[in-house]
């Protein structure tokens, strides 16, 4: 069995090569985006290209999400229109590859019917595709390869991406465990992606000193529970932040998951004293009900959650917090939601991202009747977001005429001649007049606010 912990790949990009070229599609979480870069990574480093549109490729790689049942479908149909699309341009056939948590959960069930496609890779098996590509697009016999399945989680397959050029929001991914040990009786990301495993500290390091000396200022590091980080109990999440803090040229580090379970106050009180970490906590919630997150088995209730927020209010300059938030949970009624809109109107998010329930095969919660009707999923789910759309425009607007500290992302969609900068606490302002190119540092007066963002002018120009 490969490990990939002690073998470090060369960060550097390969120029194009000649071979065969491959197009990634990414569904779901900045997980997959993350491991959609270590596939392209892999893939250069074999001699593959890669292309940015399934037209001028040699083969698709659909790398996905389970999550919810919507998310599957909109694979699955992907694959008819991938097909589709070729033949309307005149071209042959291409192999279509289904990676990720789907390839995992469906297996082999993938490549059976109509929507049929050549080959299935689960999380723990992306060091498999270069060869399994080069059966399949270039043959040594000329044959053309037959597809294969290959899953089944390797506690010790951590890959390293090589860090994008121009990153998202200016800010480099770096996935620093992977799996989930936490049991959330509606998740189906354990059986997915397996048991919670850890990435050496000292690759960690590595990689993001890699990314600081091409230039990057700026980390998230990610996975499903990175607060619940832990190598060989030597060192855990607030430790590992005071390691990478202490990267030279590194100016910004975030994180994303926070489980509110294990968000300490030790750990709290490390990142209000570490001035690179960002004031910004993504700690879901998914209820406001003790009774839902009982039955959730999210280990903690809702006044917990609150102290957490207090405690993080007093320990962190300025910090502000997003969540997720699940409507229509078995059982959850009209009581237990209207405590999920309290809760949310106390803590006063900047952002939530809510969901209905959607049973998945195989979790725990799938044994309880899935009761809350459809229509009632989405009135609930309509009622929250309308809630929240309230407490940003509170918040926002107590916001307007102050002045904050932002970094340059780049051209803003609209309107014309406008440029996006992010404030530490995950703030997206609109500025408009001269380019301010990303990663440019800027003061900026807050002027106005819309659904998400607010507007802003430049100070220090
Ligand atoms: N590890 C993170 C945590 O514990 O908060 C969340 C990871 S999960 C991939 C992202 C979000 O999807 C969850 O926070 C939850 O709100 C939502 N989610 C997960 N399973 C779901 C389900 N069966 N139905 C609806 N939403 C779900
Ligand atoms: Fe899923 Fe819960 Fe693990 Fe998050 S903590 S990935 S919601 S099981």
């Amino acid at each position: 069995m490969a490990t990939f912990q002690n073998s470090l790949p060369d960060l550097t990009r390969r120029a194009p090569a000649a071979g065969p070229a491959v197009y990634i599609e990414t569904y779901g979480c900045q997980m997959n985006t993350y491991d959609s870069q270590a596939i392209g990574g892999l893939l250069e480093g074999a001699g593959f290209r890669l292309v940015d549109t399934e037209l001028a490729a040699d083969a698709v790689l659909l790398n996905t999400c389970s999550v919810r049942e919507h998310a599957e479908h909109k694979v699955i149909s992907r694959v008819g229109e991938l097909r589709m699309r070729r033949r309307q341009a005149e071209l042959g056939p291409v192999v279509i590859g289904i990676c990720g948590c789907m390839a995992e959960r469906l297996g082999d069930d993938l490549r059976k019917g109509p929507k049929a496609v050549d080959l299935v890779v689960g999380v723990d098996n992306y060091d498999a595709l270069p060869g399994l590509l080069k059966d399949l697009t270039a043959p040594a016999d000329g044959s053309g390869g037959a597809g294969a399945t290959r899953t089944g989680h390797r506690l010790d397959a951590h890959y390293v991406a090589p860090p994008e050029l121009y990153p998202v929001n200016n800010s480099h991914l770096v996935t620093i465990h992977k799996g989930c040990d936490y049991k959330c009786t509606y998740c189906i990301v354990p059986m997915t992606r397996g048991p919670q495993s850890e990435k050496a500290p000292a690759v960690i390091l590595d990689e993001i000193a890699g990314i600081v000396a091409r230039g990057g200022r700026e980390v998230t590091l990610l996975g499903q529970n990175v607060t619940a980080y832990r190598w060989q109990d030597s060192l855990d999440f607030a430790g590992l932040l005071e390691q990478v803090a202490a990267i030279d040229g590194l100016e910004r580090i975030r994180f994303l998951t926070g489980h509110p379970r294990d968000m300490h106050p030790h750990l709290m009180d490390t990142i209000g004293r570490l001035d690179k970490v960002c004031p910004w906590l993504h700690v879901p919630a998914q209820s406001g009900s003790d009774a839902v997150l009982r039955r959730m088995k999210r280990l903690y209730t809702a006044a917990e959650y609150l102290a957490m927020v207090d405690h993080a209010r007093r320990a962190i300059a300025g910090v502000t917090f997003s969540s997720d938030f699940i409507v229509g949970f078995p059982g959850e009624t009209d009581a237990d939601f209207r405590a999920t809109l309290d809760l949310v109107r106390r803590v006063e998010y900047d952002q939530i991202f809510s969901f209905k329930y959607s049973e998945r095969p195989g979790v725990p919660a799938a044994r309880l009747a899935d009761d809350v009707p459809v229509e009632a999923k989405k009135e609930r789910l309509a009622e929250l977001m309308d809630v929240q759309q309230g407490i940003w425009a509170k918040v926002a607007q107590a916001q307007v005429g102050q002045v904050v500290q932002a970094v340059g992302e780049g051209p803003a969609r609209r309107p014309a001649g406008a440029w996006r900068v992010r404030t530490a606490n995950n703030r997206k302002v609109v500025v408009l007049g001269a380019e301010i190119a990303a990663g440019d540092a800027v003061t900026v007066r807050l002027t106005g606010w819309d659904a998400t963002t607010f507007f802003g002018d430049r100070l220090d120009a």
